[in-house]
Protein backbone atom coordinates (compact mmCIF):
# COMPACT_ATOMS: atom_id res chain seq x y z
CA UNK A 1 0.00 0.00 0.00
CA UNK A 2 1.54 3.32 -1.19
CA UNK A 3 -0.78 5.29 0.56
CA UNK A 4 0.91 8.56 1.33
CA UNK A 5 -0.32 8.44 5.49
CA UNK A 6 0.42 5.01 5.65
CA UNK A 7 4.19 5.61 5.21
CA UNK A 8 6.58 8.99 6.51
CA UNK A 9 3.64 8.95 9.31
CA UNK A 10 6.25 8.52 11.95
CA UNK A 11 8.29 11.43 10.30
CA UNK A 12 5.76 13.66 9.94
CA UNK A 13 4.06 12.93 14.06
CA UNK A 14 8.08 13.77 15.11
CA UNK A 15 8.07 17.19 13.16
CA UNK A 16 4.33 18.21 14.43
CA UNK A 17 5.71 17.34 18.24
CA UNK A 18 8.02 20.21 17.05
CA UNK A 19 5.82 22.17 15.03
CA UNK A 20 2.84 22.42 17.50
CA UNK A 21 3.57 22.56 21.83
CA UNK A 22 0.77 20.60 22.46
CA UNK A 23 1.00 17.50 20.56
CA UNK A 24 3.76 15.63 22.37
CA UNK A 25 1.20 14.21 24.71
CA UNK A 26 -1.06 12.69 22.38
CA UNK A 27 1.69 11.88 19.87
CA UNK A 28 2.32 8.41 21.05
CA UNK A 29 -1.35 7.35 21.04
CA UNK A 30 -1.46 8.72 17.19
CA UNK A 31 1.76 6.80 16.39
CA UNK A 32 0.29 3.49 18.08
CA UNK A 33 -3.03 3.94 16.27
CA UNK A 34 -1.15 4.46 12.98
CA UNK A 35 1.16 1.48 13.09
CA UNK A 36 -1.99 -1.00 14.28
CA UNK A 37 -3.42 -0.08 10.70
CA UNK A 38 -0.05 -0.05 9.23
CA UNK A 39 0.21 -3.28 10.44
CA UNK A 40 -3.35 -4.57 9.59
CA UNK A 41 -3.19 -3.56 5.65
CA UNK A 42 0.56 -5.12 5.51
CA UNK A 43 -1.22 -8.52 6.84
CA UNK A 44 -4.49 -8.46 4.89
CA UNK A 45 -4.52 -5.79 2.42
CA UNK A 46 -4.15 -8.52 -0.23
CA UNK A 47 -6.82 -10.47 1.01
CA UNK A 48 -9.30 -7.63 1.24
CA UNK A 49 -11.67 -7.41 -1.80
CA UNK A 50 -12.33 -4.24 -3.48
CA UNK A 51 -16.21 -3.20 -4.43
CA UNK A 52 -16.99 -2.72 -7.92
CA UNK A 53 -17.11 0.94 -8.46
CA UNK A 54 -18.89 2.74 -11.34
CA UNK A 55 -16.55 5.30 -12.55
CA UNK A 56 -17.19 7.99 -15.16
CA UNK A 57 -15.11 7.78 -18.14
CA UNK A 58 -11.52 9.80 -18.75
CA UNK A 59 -13.50 12.48 -20.92
CA UNK A 60 -16.79 12.45 -18.57
CA UNK A 61 -15.28 13.09 -14.81
CA UNK A 62 -13.00 15.81 -16.75
CA UNK A 63 -16.09 17.33 -17.79
CA UNK A 64 -17.38 17.15 -14.55
CA UNK A 65 -14.38 18.54 -12.72
CA UNK A 66 -14.74 21.62 -15.22
CA UNK A 67 -18.00 22.20 -13.93
CA UNK A 68 -17.38 21.87 -10.71
CA UNK A 69 -18.76 19.10 -10.14
CA UNK A 70 -17.93 16.33 -7.50
CA UNK A 71 -17.48 12.61 -9.01
CA UNK A 72 -19.53 12.04 -5.80
CA UNK A 73 -18.19 8.79 -5.05
CA UNK A 74 -18.96 7.21 -2.17
CA UNK A 75 -18.81 3.36 -2.07
CA UNK A 76 -20.46 1.24 0.46
CA UNK A 77 -18.49 -0.50 3.34
CA UNK A 78 -17.48 -3.81 3.84
CA UNK A 79 -18.82 -4.44 7.48
CA UNK A 80 -16.10 -7.43 8.55
CA UNK A 81 -13.26 -4.49 7.28
CA UNK A 82 -14.86 -1.59 9.54
CA UNK A 83 -15.28 -3.93 12.56
CA UNK A 84 -11.73 -5.20 12.71
CA UNK A 85 -10.23 -2.06 11.74
CA UNK A 86 -12.38 -0.46 14.49
CA UNK A 87 -11.34 -3.11 17.35
CA UNK A 88 -8.06 -2.46 16.04
CA UNK A 89 -7.93 1.41 16.82
CA UNK A 90 -10.37 0.72 20.09
CA UNK A 91 -7.59 -1.43 21.25
CA UNK A 92 -5.12 1.25 21.35
CA UNK A 93 -7.20 3.47 22.50
CA UNK A 94 -7.70 1.75 25.49
CA UNK A 95 -3.91 1.01 26.03
CA UNK A 96 -3.31 4.50 25.64
CA UNK A 97 -6.61 5.46 27.81
CA UNK A 98 -7.37 2.82 30.65
CA UNK A 99 -9.59 5.44 32.16
CA UNK A 100 -12.11 5.07 29.60
CA UNK A 101 -12.26 1.54 29.26
CA UNK A 102 -15.44 0.91 30.49
CA UNK A 103 -16.84 3.56 27.91
CA UNK A 104 -14.92 2.14 24.95
CA UNK A 105 -15.97 -1.28 25.48
CA UNK A 106 -19.33 -0.40 25.36
CA UNK A 107 -19.05 1.07 22.20
CA UNK A 108 -17.00 -1.76 20.49
CA UNK A 109 -20.09 -3.88 21.59
CA UNK A 110 -22.45 -1.22 20.53
CA UNK A 111 -20.73 -0.96 17.07
CA UNK A 112 -20.44 -4.95 16.54
CA UNK A 113 -24.34 -5.17 17.38
CA UNK A 114 -24.69 -2.32 14.92
CA UNK A 115 -22.51 -3.77 12.04
CA UNK A 116 -24.10 -7.50 12.23
CA UNK A 117 -27.62 -5.84 11.93
CA UNK A 118 -26.62 -4.57 8.94
CA UNK A 119 -25.12 -7.09 6.65
CA UNK A 120 -21.72 -7.67 4.11
CA UNK A 121 -21.85 -4.16 3.91
CA UNK A 122 -23.16 -0.56 5.15
CA UNK A 123 -23.20 2.83 3.17
CA UNK A 124 -21.16 5.71 4.74
CA UNK A 125 -24.12 7.87 5.75
CA UNK A 126 -24.95 4.81 8.43
CA UNK A 127 -22.07 5.21 9.70
CA UNK A 128 -22.03 8.06 10.07
CA UNK A 129 -25.45 8.40 11.85
CA UNK A 130 -24.77 5.45 14.12
CA UNK A 131 -21.23 7.50 15.22
CA UNK A 132 -23.84 10.66 16.27
CA UNK A 133 -26.29 8.24 17.58
CA UNK A 134 -23.60 6.71 20.29
CA UNK A 135 -22.27 10.04 21.20
CA UNK A 136 -26.02 10.61 22.17
CA UNK A 137 -26.27 7.01 24.14
CA UNK A 138 -22.50 6.33 25.55
CA UNK A 139 -20.05 8.06 27.45
CA UNK A 140 -18.05 8.67 24.31
CA UNK A 141 -16.61 12.16 23.88
CA UNK A 142 -17.14 14.14 20.24
CA UNK A 143 -13.76 14.75 19.84
CA UNK A 144 -12.86 10.82 20.48
CA UNK A 145 -15.77 9.63 18.03
CA UNK A 146 -14.80 11.37 15.68
CA UNK A 147 -10.86 10.00 16.15
CA UNK A 148 -12.30 6.61 16.24
CA UNK A 149 -14.45 7.05 13.12
CA UNK A 150 -12.60 9.46 10.87
CA UNK A 151 -9.49 7.70 11.20
CA UNK A 152 -10.99 3.97 10.51
CA UNK A 153 -13.44 5.42 7.44
CA UNK A 154 -10.50 7.51 5.90
CA UNK A 155 -8.41 4.53 5.92
CA UNK A 156 -10.59 2.36 3.99
CA UNK A 157 -11.72 4.97 1.62
CA UNK A 158 -7.79 6.04 1.02
CA UNK A 159 -6.94 2.80 -0.05
CA UNK A 160 -10.07 2.27 -2.24
CA UNK A 161 -10.14 5.63 -4.51
CA UNK A 162 -6.50 6.34 -4.06
CA UNK A 163 -5.72 5.05 -8.13
CA UNK A 164 -8.79 7.19 -8.81
CA UNK A 165 -8.04 10.15 -7.08
CA UNK A 166 -4.40 10.13 -8.60
CA UNK A 167 -5.65 10.71 -12.11
CA UNK A 168 -8.87 12.74 -11.50
CA UNK A 169 -8.06 16.00 -13.20
CA UNK A 170 -8.27 18.12 -9.76
CA UNK A 171 -6.26 20.65 -11.88
CA UNK A 172 -9.98 22.07 -14.01
CA UNK A 173 -11.85 22.22 -10.83
CA UNK A 174 -12.60 25.07 -8.39
CA UNK A 175 -15.69 23.67 -6.13
CA UNK A 176 -15.34 23.43 -2.38
CA UNK A 177 -16.36 19.81 -1.80
CA UNK A 178 -14.06 17.13 -2.21
CA UNK A 179 -13.96 16.53 -6.45
CA UNK A 180 -13.48 12.85 -5.83
CA UNK A 181 -16.32 11.84 -2.65
CA UNK A 182 -18.13 14.72 -2.29
CA UNK A 183 -17.14 15.29 1.66
CA UNK A 184 -16.30 18.65 3.05
CA UNK A 185 -12.70 19.34 4.03
CA UNK A 186 -11.72 19.78 7.33
CA UNK A 187 -8.34 21.43 6.30
CA UNK A 188 -5.98 22.57 3.66
CA UNK A 189 -2.22 23.91 2.72
CA UNK A 190 -0.65 26.64 1.72
CA UNK A 191 1.71 25.59 -0.85
CA UNK A 192 5.35 26.06 0.28
CA UNK A 193 6.70 27.46 -3.41
CA UNK A 194 3.88 29.51 -4.28
CA UNK A 195 1.46 30.10 -1.46
CA UNK A 196 -1.37 28.51 -3.60
CA UNK A 197 -4.09 27.08 -1.34
CA UNK A 198 -4.52 23.36 -1.29
CA UNK A 199 -7.69 21.80 0.27
CA UNK A 200 -7.10 18.04 1.23
CA UNK A 201 -10.20 15.80 1.73
CA UNK A 202 -9.86 14.07 5.50
CA UNK A 203 -11.74 11.15 4.09
CA UNK A 204 -10.51 9.91 0.68
CA UNK A 205 -7.06 12.34 0.95
CA UNK A 206 -7.90 13.75 -2.92
CA UNK A 207 -6.32 17.28 -2.74
CA UNK A 208 -7.26 20.28 -4.90
CA UNK A 209 -6.63 23.92 -5.41
CA UNK A 210 -8.91 26.42 -4.08
CA UNK A 211 -9.33 30.21 -4.81
CA UNK A 212 -8.15 31.79 -1.45
CA UNK A 213 -10.41 34.35 -1.50
CA UNK A 214 -13.44 32.32 -1.18
CA UNK A 215 -15.50 30.09 1.32
CA UNK A 216 -15.32 26.49 0.49
CA UNK A 217 -18.61 25.70 2.46
CA UNK A 218 -20.92 28.78 0.73
CA UNK A 219 -19.00 29.84 -1.89
CA UNK A 220 -19.02 33.58 -0.77
CA UNK A 221 -16.35 35.44 -2.06
CA UNK A 222 -16.93 38.96 -0.45
CA UNK A 223 -13.49 40.22 1.02
CA UNK A 224 -15.62 41.85 3.87
CA UNK A 225 -17.13 38.44 5.50
CA UNK A 226 -13.84 35.85 4.96
CA UNK A 227 -10.68 35.97 7.40
CA UNK A 228 -8.29 33.72 9.23
CA UNK A 229 -6.60 34.33 12.14
CA UNK A 230 -3.89 32.25 14.11
CA UNK A 231 -2.48 32.14 17.42
CA UNK A 232 0.60 34.17 19.24
CA UNK A 233 3.46 32.27 18.76
CA UNK A 234 2.47 30.31 16.21
CA UNK A 235 0.90 31.14 12.97
CA UNK A 236 1.84 27.50 11.11
CA UNK A 237 -1.96 26.92 11.29
CA UNK A 238 -4.71 29.23 10.28
CA UNK A 239 -8.33 29.28 10.94
CA UNK A 240 -9.80 30.64 7.61
CA UNK A 241 -13.37 31.33 8.07
CA UNK A 242 -16.42 32.65 6.58
CA UNK A 243 -18.96 35.62 7.89
CA UNK A 244 -21.58 34.33 5.68
CA UNK A 245 -22.17 31.04 6.56
CA UNK A 246 -19.90 30.58 10.23
CA UNK A 247 -17.52 28.24 9.29
CA UNK A 248 -14.12 27.29 9.33
CA UNK A 249 -11.14 25.06 8.26
CA UNK A 250 -7.56 24.88 9.61
CA UNK A 251 -4.99 25.94 6.44
CA UNK A 252 -1.82 24.52 7.83
CA UNK A 253 0.92 27.43 5.95
CA UNK A 254 4.17 25.22 4.65
CA UNK A 255 6.05 27.76 4.11
CA UNK A 256 6.70 28.19 8.12
CA UNK A 257 8.20 24.75 8.01
CA UNK A 258 9.51 24.80 4.21
CA UNK A 259 7.57 21.74 2.98
CA UNK A 260 6.39 20.68 -0.41
CA UNK A 261 4.33 17.81 -1.43
CA UNK A 262 5.06 14.94 1.05
CA UNK A 263 3.07 16.79 4.15
CA UNK A 264 0.92 14.28 6.13
CA UNK A 265 -2.24 17.00 6.90
CA UNK A 266 -4.18 14.12 8.68
CA UNK A 267 -1.56 14.40 11.16
CA UNK A 268 -1.13 18.17 11.46
CA UNK A 269 -5.27 18.46 11.86
CA UNK A 270 -4.38 16.00 14.87
CA UNK A 271 -2.31 17.74 16.35
CA UNK A 272 -3.74 21.17 15.81
CA UNK A 273 -7.08 20.68 17.59
CA UNK A 274 -6.60 23.99 20.13
CA UNK A 275 -7.21 25.95 16.82
CA UNK A 276 -10.78 23.95 16.65
CA UNK A 277 -11.39 25.05 19.87
CA UNK A 278 -10.26 28.37 19.03
CA UNK A 279 -13.04 28.71 16.02
CA UNK A 280 -15.57 27.65 17.98
CA UNK A 281 -14.95 30.17 20.82
CA UNK A 282 -15.06 32.50 18.52
CA UNK A 283 -18.55 31.24 17.29
CA UNK A 284 -17.63 29.23 14.27
CA UNK A 285 -18.19 25.63 13.35
CA UNK A 286 -16.73 23.29 11.58
CA UNK A 287 -17.70 23.29 7.51
CA UNK A 288 -16.63 19.55 7.57
CA UNK A 289 -19.44 18.50 9.98
CA UNK A 290 -16.15 16.85 12.05
CA UNK A 291 -16.76 18.26 15.92
CA UNK A 292 -13.25 17.73 17.47
CA UNK A 293 -14.14 20.01 20.20
CA UNK A 294 -16.57 18.81 23.12
CA UNK A 295 -18.74 21.36 25.19
CA UNK A 296 -16.97 20.69 28.02
CA UNK A 297 -13.65 22.06 27.09
CA UNK A 298 -15.42 25.08 26.00
CA UNK A 299 -17.02 25.39 29.01
CA UNK A 300 -14.18 25.01 31.20
CA UNK A 301 -11.90 27.31 29.06
CA UNK A 302 -14.32 30.09 29.12
CA UNK A 303 -14.20 29.62 32.67
CA UNK A 304 -10.77 30.59 33.16
ZN1 LIG B 1 -12.86 12.86 -0.78
ZN1 LIG C 1 -19.16 30.54 3.97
Amino acid sequence: MDSLWMTGYEKEIERCKKLYVNFSEGAGYIKAVFDALKKYYEKHGNQLSQLELTIPSAEESAEMMRQDESLNLRPDINTALFSELFKLVCLETTKANPVIKETIATVVDKTITFLSEEGEIVSLEKIKAFRDLLIKETAIEKDMATFLFSIVLSSIYRRQLETISKVLRTDLYEGGECPLCGEKPHYGMLRNDDGAKHLECWLCGTSWVHTRVKCPYCSNDDREELGYFTVEGNDICRVNYCRNCCRYCKIIDARKFGMDGKVILAIHNLASLEYDLLARKEGFFPGSGLEWINEEDEAIDRQD
